[in-house]
């Protein structure tokens, strides 16, 4: 009886301890001081689908937030994404900041291009290159070496570029943030499930590990993007609520990695974006385009406001998405 008194006190004390730790992370996360941007836009570069430019297996976007610019991923083939800047009219001379979301070659094919082809006009164009911790861990299979990466930083660091590997959340600018690797909370699997990883305790599965997004803080909730969501999106946005606001979602766009989704996933992937208020979703590269459909009508989403990614498609926050021509 006596053991039994005494655990029930230890119970109460630990609920006591652990909600009020609780409480104090959920204030922290309300705080009023949290540093909101003014203007947010991010324009599709890669995709699959092009009404103007190339369209391809990969993905890359541009992101101006507060006159500040940064490409998020580069590609798959070498020139996708200049020739596709050039036949947007957009200037890419300077853009001084990189992210590769993750080690796969239909991210990160364009960056020894562009980097080459800007470095003569602006000795700091796309010059720093973030990363996720992990993107440059072997991949090996067949007899060969299947990450890229090492072979881009080689070319990279000789062309004056440099690498931030990060293994955490990093505010990139007031308000912006990379969220380093995702911890993966829910068995969402979005990967092909197929590669093997070398580590210190040997051969692993691939879980593309050093997976990171892009979230900014606005005053309509936050904006989040993604490369392949290799992480899961769920599990990208519940890190971001709980890393950096936890307030509602905004907006979501890039590849989510759903195109291999059966009907259960898709409507358990819509139920959580309703309950984040969800109010456009771009679904660009892997994200599938039964999946785009299946989630604007499960959230409840009109045509303008979820769609599929095109080259040359963006959202501007306060205006949302301009679809082009093909997806309207
Ligand atoms: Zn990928
Ligand atoms: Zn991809």
């Amino acid at each position: 009886m006596i053991v039994r008194l005494l655990l029930c006190f230890l119970c109460s004390l630990f609920y006591a301890v652990t909600s009020d730790a609780q409480r104090s992370t959920d204030e922290a996360l309300e705080r009023s001081d949290y540093r909101k941007v003014e203007s947010v836009s991010v324009l599709i570069l890669s995709t699959m689908l092009a009404d103007r430019g190339i369209g391809e297996w990969g993905f890359a976007a541009l992101v101006e937030v507060d006159g500040r610019k940064l490409l998020f991923d580069t590609g798959a083939r070498p020139q996708t994404v200049l020739q596709n800047s050039v036949e947007l009219g957009v200037d890419l001379s300077d853009v001084e900041d990189v992210v590769l979301s993750h080690n796969h070659t239909d991210h990160t094919g364009g960056l020894i291009t562009l980097r080459s082809h800007f470095a003569e006009q602006n000795p700091r164009a796309l010059s720093r290159t973030h990363v996720g911790k992990g993107i440059f861990l072997s991949r090996p299979g067949d007899g060969r070496e299947w990450n890229p990466m090492p072979r881009i930083r080689e070319e990279y660091e000789s062309a004056g570029g440099e690498f931030v590997v990060h293994d955490g959340p990093y505010e990139w600018a007031p308000g912006v943030w990379l969220t380093g690797p995702v911890p993966r909370i829910h068995p969402e699997r979005n990967w092909s499930g197929v590669g093997q990883l070398r580590t210190a305790n040997g051969l692993q599965a691939d879980t593309i590990p050093e997976s990171m997004s892009l979230v900014i803080e606005t005053s309509e909730g936050l904006v989040v993007v993604s490369g392949c969501g290799h992480a899961g999106i769920i599990n990208i946005l519940e890190y971001a609520r709980s890393q950096f606001r936890r307030s509602n979602i905004h907006a979501v766009l890039g590849g989510f990695h759903l195109f291999t989704a059966d009907d259960e996933t898709l409507k358990w992937t819509a139920q959580k974006f309703k309950e984040f208020g969800l109010k456009h979703f771009l679904g660009s590269h892997c994200t599938g385009i039964e999946a785009v459909y299946q989630i604007r009508d499960a959230v409840g989403l009109a045509r303008e406001n979820c769609v599929v990614g095109a080259v040359g498609s963006s959202f501007t926050l306060g205006e949302g998405i301009d679809p082009v021509r093909l997806a309207r």
